[in-house]
């Protein structure tokens, strides 16, 4: 498969093909774009296209050559590859040097070498300059490309050496086209995730299947009890959290996954509230978000909906997950006046 599965950044494609067919391909690229979008594929698809012995036309892989399939199977000897390892906040400088050291290394196919860093918003001082020095000088022939969410963590020397592009979410039919070839489940499943993933195939995903729809009920359920019970909320949620696995990344990212099911929830109630249209609901729960909107109000959904935002920001701070919950479930579970 080539440029063809990557979708919704068509523009991005026709940018460096045109660079390409003009020799002015860059050095260094900065990919940015939010999470789960599909920027790891592009640069995947981008390599194999740099690299590939018998392109059919201006920066399109053939599929079929030896480097083709060394780049699809990873085993490429001119391909670099480095992220943040799981356990760190930063990206190490001994990662950064070992992926600098590797870049500078003569191609081993062809005249060309291709090194991908992700996570590239989280050097700190020390990988950052050490980084530097590869890109003041990149070695002939070498294409760098960083993957990073946003251009704020950058520092001005290294933005004034990369070419940035642009990585927007997908558009709705274009998540669903995606997740179509995910198999996902069946395509009303599909268009439900296709709607609340914000645009990303990772979250999207994240938001896959059944046990998480359950529970997404559950929470539900419990916000709506005419007098309802914060900590129970809280022991329940954090003990679906730590089903997950004792990963803290897991756990994390199953407490984003719901918090996003809830968000996605609070902003249908909104409108409820509103009188606007919702059709994406069942009728079990456009009928527990009526509730939950007459109990709360658009006032109270909103501060619900802050609450949810706070908490996403604590958990990317790795703040204790139990700590968290038992805050966000005191907002979710007003003490409602008139009981
Ligand atoms: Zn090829």
């Amino acid at each position: 498969m080539g440029w063809e599965r990557i979708r919704g950044h068509d523009a991005n494609v026709a940018k460096l093909q045109s660079a390409f067919a003009r020799s002015r391909l860059a050095h260094a690229y900065l990919f940015v774009g939010p999470d789960g979008i599909g920027k790891r594929l592009f640069a995947e698809e981008f390599t194999k296209a740099i690299l590939c012995e018998h392109p059919p036309a201006a920066l399109v892989a053939c599929d079929r050559c030896p480097s083709c399939a060394q780049v699809a199977s990873k085993t490429h000897p001119d391909v670099t590859r480095a992220a943040k390892p799981d356990d760190k906040l930063e990206l190490p400088v001994e990662v950064v040097r070992s992926f600098c050291m590797q870049l500078g290394l003569k191609p081993s196919r062809g005249s060309r070498k291709v090194a991908i860093l992700e996570d590239a918003d989280s050097f700190n001082d020390e990988s950052a300059n050490c980084f530097l020095k590869t890109l003041e000088e990149p070695p002939p022939g070498s294409v760098l490309i960083l993957l990073a969410n946003s251009t704020e963590q950058q520092l001005p020397t290294i933005l004034s050496r990369v070419q940035i592009l642009r990585f927007h979410p997908l558009s709705v039919p274009d998540l669903e086209r995606v997740l179509t070839l995910h198999e996902v489940g069946d395509a009303a499943e599909i268009a439900r995730l296709a709607r609340i993933g914000a645009g990303s195939v990772g979250v999207a995903l994240s938001l896959a299947g059944a046990e998480l729809g359950e529970f997404r009920a559950v929470l539900l359920n419990a916000m709506i009890q005419t007098r309802p019970d914060s900590p129970a909320l809280a022991e329940k949620w954090l003990r679906f959290t730590e089903d997950a696995g004792k990963d803290g990344a897991a756990q994390r990212g199953r407490t984003s996954a719901v918090l996003r099911l809830l968000i996605a929830q609070l902003q249908a109630a909104l409108r409820l509230a509103f009188g606007s249209p919702v059709d994406e609901l069942d009728a079990e729960e456009r009928g527990q978000l009526a509730v939950l909107a007459r109990n709360a109000g658009p006032d109270g959904l909103m501060a619900m909906l802050e609450a949810c935002v706070e908490a996403e920001r604590l958990i990317d701070r790795r703040v204790q997950l139990a700590l968290i919950l038992e805050q966000l479930a005191d907002k979710l579970c007003p003490v409602r006046t008139r009981l």
